[in-house]
Parts: C-alpha cells; structure tokens; sequence
C-alpha cells in the first residue's frame, strides 16, 4: 500500500547506537578500512568494495548471515563512505 515498501520497514542498522554499530560489525568480521574505502572480512582476508550490494552479498553467499542481519547493512555502510 505504501509509496515506498522497502522504506516503510526501518532500517536496523540505521537505528541503532554507534556502540551496537560497532559490536555487529565486529560479530560480522568486519572493519572498516581507512582511508581508502573499503570494508574488510576479517575470516577472509577479503577487501569488500563498499558501494553497491558487495558487502552484503558476500554475507550471504559466504557465511550464511541471515537477511534479518544484513537489513540495512547496505545503506549503512554507503553512509559511512559518503
Ligand atoms: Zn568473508
């Protein structure tokens, strides 16, 4: 019914605390790298692009991380590098 339906559900990562922020980044295995931007996957040593659905994808082919998880992850790393 709404205009937009994949903005209606809130966003997870973009509500929570930057403390929260850090803590399921760092349960993801991921770091934010400085000052070239990109995120890193510590279990795999890989440097993730940060635009696009690299990031999250990676997630979910790799590691198996849900989609409940990953909901809003995207955009919350777009705002970190831009
Ligand atoms: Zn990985």
């Amino acid at each position: 019914m709404g205009d937009h339906p994949a903005s209606s559900l809130p966003p997870r990562w973009c509500r929570w605390p930057q403390r929260e922020l850090d803590l399921r980044l760092a349960e993801l295995g991921l770091v934010i790298n400085a000052p070239e931007p990109a995120v890193i996957c510590r279990p795999c040593g890989y440097a993730l692009q940060p635009n696009g659905e690299c990031v999250t994808r990676h997630l979910a082919d790799k590691h198996s991380i849900q989609k409940g998880l990953r909901h809003g992850l995207t955009s919350y790393i777009h705002s970190l590098f831009n």
